[in-house]
């Protein structure tokens, strides 16, 4: 069944190239003559019945920049049936007929929960610096946010081998270490520290030691937040290595900045695919790429499976390191 208007929302966490998607939604609906609604700050604006109808011009200016147009928000409401249900027919009263999510895992969650409760088709596009969605070797803003990384990494680097120095860098990452596992290959760290692999400290610092001792001139360390905290870290490894021992916590400039080439070209192929689906009548799914390829995901598989960490990108950095 063909729709007649649609609405696009970013929620959860910001990511650079969240404009591409919105706006590659916008224009693929509009050139189907189909109305676009934008909400406003997520689910938290579609209770409070934030929202827009958009023209092509609302999207002008908007494939370059980080962050989101549309705005993003947590809602604990939204939580509740009773929050679904004001959500729900604030849509309706638009004549809203179908939705495009993109957001993290939590925000596909909650439009699982408008799909199963009030039959709303939904479309997901995964949007996350986390990379953690299941079924997706990417998601729109990672890679934007691992060169932001590395870019800092080989900044640090120079001010680390000149004196000496252990650097000790916390990326984002609570539960995901996929950014620190790629920014740490990637930027020649020694150790890698994420969430989802056990480390030895005392090991560690050892072979720090030997590593000073054979000449080693400084050495990197990143660590994803969930793993351990920085400067606790830090603290330790001074202690234990009598080595020199700064911390640098990058914190929210990893969410910002202008998004790469590839988080504009595969975040507009998305948002084209996923408005095209939500028109023709395909709902439930979340788009997203597989080995260079758009594949579609089922939406409660996407949301009921947890991503794993590749284990080959662990080996590698440890033949590497
Ligand atoms: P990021 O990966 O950047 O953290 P996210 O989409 O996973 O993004 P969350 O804060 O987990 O971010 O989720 C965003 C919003 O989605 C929540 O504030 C809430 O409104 C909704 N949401 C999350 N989980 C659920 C759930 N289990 N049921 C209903 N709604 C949910």
């Amino acid at each position: 069944m063909i729709k007649k208007a649609i609405a696009v929302m970013t929620s959860g966490g910001d990511s650079p190239g969240m404009n591409a998607a919105a706006r590659a939604v916008v224009r693929t609906a509009l050139y189907e003559g189909v109305e676009v609604w934008g909400i406003h700050n997520g689910y938290r604006g579609m209770i409070k019945d934030d929202m827009e109808k958009l023209t092509r011009f609302s999207v002008s200016d908007m494939i370059q920049r980080g962050g989101t147009f549309l705005g993003t928000a947590r809602s604990s409401e939204f939580k509740t049936p009773e929050g679904r249900k004001k959500a729900f027919d604030n849509l309706r009263s638009h004549g809203i007929e179908g939705l495009v999510i993109i957001g993290g895992d939590g925000s596909l969650t909650g439009g699982s929960m408008l799909s199963k409760e009030f039959g709303l088709p939904i479309v997901g596009l995964p949007g996350t610096i986390d990379n953690d969605v299941w079924g997706t070797d990417y998601t729109i803003g990672a890679d934007t946010a691992a060169n932001t990384i590395v870019d800092a990494l080989n900044k640090l680097r120079d001010t680390a081998s000149a004196h000496r120095r252990i650097m000790i860098v916390e990326v984002m990452g609570h539960k995901s270490g996929w950014l620190a596992m790629m920014t740490g290959i990637a930027g020649g760290a020694e150790y890698i520290l994420v969430p989802e692999v056990k480390y030895d400290l005392d090991s560690m610092c050892h072979e720090l030691v030997e590593m000073y001792e054979k000449g080693k001139r400084y050495s990197i360390i990143v660590v994803a937040e969930g793993a351990c905290s920085a400067i606790g870290l830090g603290k330790v490894v001074e202690q234990q290595t009598n080595i020199d021992t700064r911390v640098s916590v990058l914190g929210y400039i990893q969410r910002g900045g202008s998004p790469t080439v590839e988080d504009r070209m595969k975040a507009s192929m998305l948002g084209e695919k996923a408005a095209l689906a939500i028109i023709s009548g395909i709902s439930n799914v979340v788009f997203g790429f597989d080995m260079g390829k758009v594949v579609s995901i089922n939406l409660f598989d996407a949301v009921n499976n947890k991503k794993t960490l590749d284990p080959e990108l662990v080996r590698l950095a440890r033949v590497l390191a």
